[in-house]
């Protein structure tokens, strides 16, 4: 890349000489140099050289509002003037808190009444995890200790998070999972399904869950944690089959089920929570991202009111962050979730752009690279393959990072998940937005064919 502002290779000297990029190949990084990002407005990026870019996954998820909304700006300003910082931990509260906690049981599902808070959705996961094993020990069944996660979900990166995952390249590195940790195969039929049909093969990935309770013990298992949708795993969504599946094996087995609604939460499927949009009855929700549409760090745990009753007869919970709940990170969330609730987004993104975004996206499904396309309210995954019919890969062809750098080059952030193309835009994304993007990508197929058949 050449550059134009001799500012922009300033700033690359200084990631170079000072800075170590998450999830990231050092070296290969101090050879390329990282695209610096200045300014963002709306759906919009713009980066050191000028580059207007449309942002297709909402940053890591998280940019539900869009960009450049001084409400959040202000409301974090005020806060910051009227209590910076105090903590939660030795019997004390602040207003933004409270005020948060009641408006998350607002729009949370029924019954799930109770908030607690931590500084990202890993933290979240953390804090399950803590918590999962210390309702089982009130209960007087310390033993129901297993958690049962699914392959490729993705969890965070503490190390529970990064054991709840179930990324191998994440487990390589730093011996994990840690004990007490089990996974079962994901419901990805595109990938996985084999000569099954799509229907048969949720019911065979769902009673993968059975199986593992029965060869573990429902007395050693103490919660099922699963993503509604798998996102960064490739927006993976379940066939049709899985998750009503799935609830009939919880109904039957004494565990606990944990809905990571990280990603699905705050809006994305067009519900406030992808267990709504499923109808799942969780006892736990992990929160992040769309919390505070990502302009603070925020995260947390919706704990269901039978849940919170046991845990009121067990003392002490002897768990917390100096920065759970923090009043700045609340009073953004409270504006986060105000203007979601007062320009009724969801709403449209159900009634409107969200029928629209999938409607276009899979008229994507005639290019020659397009095995599948998929998706959910504002998720959408694009297969790239060979073969059509027979769901072949280019084999060793990187052919997900060729067509992720055209999006760059060509002003569309899409991520690579392996050879899936995935989008996750802000959901105030509108149809004239929504139409560049499916014209980008559209291109940047087209380019990315060009180089294989060349
Ligand atoms: C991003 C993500 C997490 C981790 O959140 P962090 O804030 O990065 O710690 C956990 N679960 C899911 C589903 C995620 O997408």
């Amino acid at each position: 890349m050449t550059n134009k502002n001799p500012q922009t290779r300033e700033w690359q000297n200084l990631s170079n000489d000072h800075h170590l990029a998450p999830f990231s190949d050092f070296k290969q990084l101090k050879e390329v140099g990282p695209r610096i990002i200045t300014h963002a407005k709306g759906v919009y990026l713009w980066d050191s050289e000028g580059h207007k870019i449309l942002d297709g996954m909402a940053g890591l998820w998280c940019v539900a509002i869009g960009y450049g909304r001084d409400e959040l700006a202000d409301a974090a300003s005020q806060q910051m003037r009227e209590l910076p910082y105090y903590n939660l931990f030795f019997m004390t509260a602040h207003p933004p808190v409270l005020e948060l906690s009641k408006v998350i049981a607002q729009i949370a599902p029924e019954g799930m009444n109770h908030v607690f808070f931590t500084g990202s959705g890993s933290e979240g996961n953390d804090t399950m995890l803590r918590m999962v094993r210390h309702y089982w020990a009130i209960k007087g069944q310390p033993n129901k200790k297993t958690i049962i996660s699914r392959k490729n979900g993705y969890h965070g990166s503490t190390v529970a998070g990064a054991s709840l995952g179930g990324m191998t390249y994440m487990h390589e590195q730093g011996d994990l999972p840690i004990p007490g940790i089990t996974h079962i195969p994901q419901p990805y039929w595109f990938g996985e399904g084999g000569d099954m049909s799509p229907e048969e093969f949720g019911i065979w990935a769902a009673n993968q869950l059975e199986e593992k309770i029965l060869e573990i013990g429902v007395d050693n298992v103490g919660a099922f944690i699963a993503e509604p949708i798998q996102g960064a795993g490739g927006v993976i969504v379940p066939p049709d089959t899985y998750w009503p599946r799935i609830k009939e094996i919880l109904a039957k087995y004494d565990i606990l089920f944990v809905a990571d609604e990280v990603i699905c939460g705050f809006g994305r499927t067009g519900e406030w929570f992808g267990s709504d949009f499923y109808g799942l009855k969780p006892d736990m929700m992990t929160i992040a991202k769309g919390l505070t549409s990502g302009y603070i760090p925020m995260g947390g745990l919706i704990v269901r009111d039978e849940v919170v009753a046991v845990l009121n007869e067990g003392g002490d919970f002897n768990h917390g962050f100096t920065y759970s709940g923090h009043p700045v990170a609340a009073a953004v969330a409270l504006e986060n979730i105000r203007i979601l609730r007062d320009e009724k987004i969801i709403e449209k993104v159900q009634a409107e752009t969200a029928p629209y975004l999938q409607k276009r996206l899979r008229e994507l499904n005639d290019h020659p690279l397009v095995g599948e396309v998929r998706g959910v309210g504002m998720l959408g995954a694009i297969e790239l393959v060979q073969d059509k019919a027979t769901r072949k890969r280019y084999e060793g062809r990187g052919v997900g990072m060729i067509c992720r750098q055209f999006c760059f080059d060509n002003g569309l952030i899409m991520r690579a998940v392996g050879d899936t193309m995935i989008i996750s835009p802000p959901l105030v994304i509108s149809k004239d937005e929504i139409d560049e993007l499916v014209t980008k990508a559209r291109k940047c197929l087209d380019l990315t064919l060009e180089v294989l058949q060349g």
